[in-house]
């Protein structure tokens, strides 16, 4: 019997509203593009893949424009004809002809396991070892720039029983007003809810030195990125015994074994569009485990594809010690699924069936499919 082969990809972006603007300290977020891919093989099945970048480029070098044009352009010609089963030898070839583009090969690797499992019959998550647990806590991002607003966004949570550990975006004002955001926040929740600062490499370190401290003071339970050089991260790692999370810096297994190496964090928020795939991911989780780091399971924003895509890699964790933020559909005021994504009692549902287990509906997104590369926006 021949081997399956990759007939045509096929890539579109998808600009979707969020249900309000989400402000970090590199940028305030008013919609999310995802870069949708779709895997035709040879057999007939066809696999789906997602990019999406947090805040256009303003968060890292990639963005859903150059992950469309490096798929259309580069990735996608060379993978024409080849076999789609021999995921990850096919992924080292594109290694080769292709540097970085992290985000564009994680969309693409999800779209050959989303298509092999369906092939095989399995759920992606099986393909990576199987699943270790059925459901995933996830944390969720207050991030309104209004405290009084957060404040209240987190008691409706708590009241649906969908989140009760929450991330705060700080970085953007000064240290004093951002110390007294979260203070407030975690004095409104107290005991029914965890609170978490990402600081997005906003401060220097003798700011981060300040301010950590403080936060500590207030009921923060873990900091993360609060600067942009690993080095600075690991001194101020051995310096305060709260937790402090390395995020943009983890950049897959290369990065991640230079900061285990230098007790460089104490968590790794993993992300498998900035590892560079599912498989580059696990190797990262692989290196925390064997460093004695702790794990969370990461998101870029995405949609329902690539979140899903993680999902499945973060069940099959041995460890998941600070729980999961893949929050990324509930951001979007679109369901893109034919059956929505279950979200209750605080954890998300990983899927079971085959491939990622989740359908597109593509009648959904067709109003929000972009025409072409670039966006048209109104002039002012
Ligand atoms: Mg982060």
């Amino acid at each position: 019997m021949s081997v399956p082969t990759i007939q045509r990809i096929e890539t579109r972006l998808v600009d979707l509203p969020t249900i309000r603007p989400h402000k970090l300290s590199v940028a305030t977020m008013y919609g999310q593009t995802l870069m949708l891919v779709k895997l035709y093989c040879s057999d007939d099945v066809v696999g789906i893949g997602e990019g999406t970048t947090i805040a256009g480029m303003a968060y890292g070098p990639e963005s859903p424009e150059s992950m469309k044009l490096a798929i259309d352009a580069y990735l996608a010609p060379a993978m024409i004809g080849k076999d789609a089963t021999r995921i990850e030898a096919l992924m080292a070839y594109l290694g080769k002809l292709v540097k970085g583009n992290h985000f564009a090969k994680s969309a693409l690797e999800t779209a050959l396991l989303d298509a092999h499992g369906k092939r095989l019959g399995v759920s992606v998550g099986d393909l990576l070892g199987g699943r270790r647990r059925e459901r995933l806590p996830i944390a969720w991002t207050l991030a309104s720039g209004d405290t009084a607003r957060d404040i209240d966004e987190a008691h409706k949570m708590l009241d649906m029983r969908r989140h009760r550990v929450f991330k705060l975006k700080i970085g953007a004002q000064t240290i004093d007003a951002d110390i007294e955001h979260v203070a407030e926040i975690k004095r409104a929740l107290g005991e029914r809810a965890a609170v978490r600062v990402d600081v997005n490499m906003a401060w220097s370190e003798t700011q981060a030195a300040r301010a950590i401290p403080a936060l500590a003071d207030a009921g923060c339970e873990l900091v993360e990125q609060p600067v942009s050089s690993a080095a600075a991260l690991a001194r101020l790692t051995r310096r305060f015994p709260v937790a402090l999370m390395a995020d943009e810096i983890v950049q897959g297994p290369k990065s991640a074994f230079d900061i285990a190496k230098h007790d460089g964090a104490d968590v790794f928020a993993i992300k498998i569009e900035q590892c560079g795939g599912l498989f580059a991911a696990q190797r990262v989780a692989a290196i925390a485990d064997a460093a004695g780091i702790e794990l969370y399971g990461g998101t870029m924003l995405e949609g329902a594809f690539s979140t899903i895509a993680s999902a499945h890699l973060f069940a099959s964790f041995d460890n998941l010690q600070w729980g999961t933020e893949l929050f990324g559909p509930l951001l979007l005021t679109e369901e893109i699924l034919r059956q929505p994504l279950d979200y209750s009692d605080y954890e998300l549902t990983v899927p079971t069936g085959p491939g990622l287990g989740i359908e597109l509906d593509e009648a959904a997104i067709q109003r929000f499919t972009r025409d072409g590369l670039m966006k048209v926006t109104k002039s002012s």
